[in-house]
């Protein structure tokens, strides 16, 4: 069984896609923590992560960095947003994608394009989201003792620049894949979100 979920950042899905992967004993695979790599190897590199030569080269990257506790930064996470709109780094990063999707016995996948591109033969597509200023306050509160520089004004300023970013993109733009079940997580716990999520997937295999 494939599952797909996408959402835009903060909304839950990171979270919910782990739970659902330990619930039904299924892989996970967090896509942006690719994107993320590809934009902390540009800054490595002194590259530019607007140009698209740079982020192709910066696609490269070892696995090892993928263990960078900075990946998670909101920092890494502004990079990640621009150098995923290069359709070359998209392409790259796609057949390594693919294949997680295609291992026996399926997997759990969560990004932003995965039901609409990576994995639209997905068995059950869920589409994670919340307003911006639930999201900015869910970031603020992760970051409390990490980055305390960084105001709730600012990540919320952040996160709409980043959706504003992924919304408009002209390749795999974020969007509700068809099929998409749509859970808003603004008014949601997480132990609320992650039910809803399991509950979903009980219903997609049952039909
Ligand atoms: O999900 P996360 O916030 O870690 O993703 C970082 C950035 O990577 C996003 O803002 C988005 O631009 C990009 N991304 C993407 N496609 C994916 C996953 C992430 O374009 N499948």
């Amino acid at each position: 069984m494939i599952i797909a979920v996408d959402g835009p950042t903060a909304s839950g899905k990171g979270t919910i896609a782990k739970a659902l992967a330990a619930h039904f004993g299924l892989p996970h695979l967090d896509t942006g923590l690719l994107y993320r790599a590809v934009g902390k190897q540009v800054a490595i590199n002194g590259g530019d992560p607007d140009s698209p030569d740079d982020a192709l080269a910066a696609t490269t990257f070892p696995d090892s960095l993928l263990d960078d506790p900075e990946l998670r930064s909101e920092a890494t996470g502004g990079l990640a947003s621009r150098v995923s709109v290069h359709p070359a780094v998209r392409q790259a990063l796609f057949e390594r994608q693919r294949a997680f999707a295609m291992q026996d016995g399926g997997a759990v996948l969560d990004g932003r394009d995965i039901g609409t591109v990576v994995a639209t033969d997905a068995d059950v597509k869920l589409f994670i989201t919340a307003s911006v200023q639930a999201r900015a306050k869910r970031r603020w509160l992760e970051m409390q003792g990490r980055e305390m520089e960084i105001t709730l004004d600012a990540i919320e300023q952040d996160i709409a620049a980043r959706d504003a970013r992924d919304t408009t993109r002209k390749d795999a733009p974020l969007r509700i894949a068809e099929g998409a079940l749509v859970i808003d997580t603004t008014a949601l716990g997480k132990d609320e979100a992650i039910a809803a999520a399991i509950a979903a997937v009980e219903a997609a295999k049952a039909s």
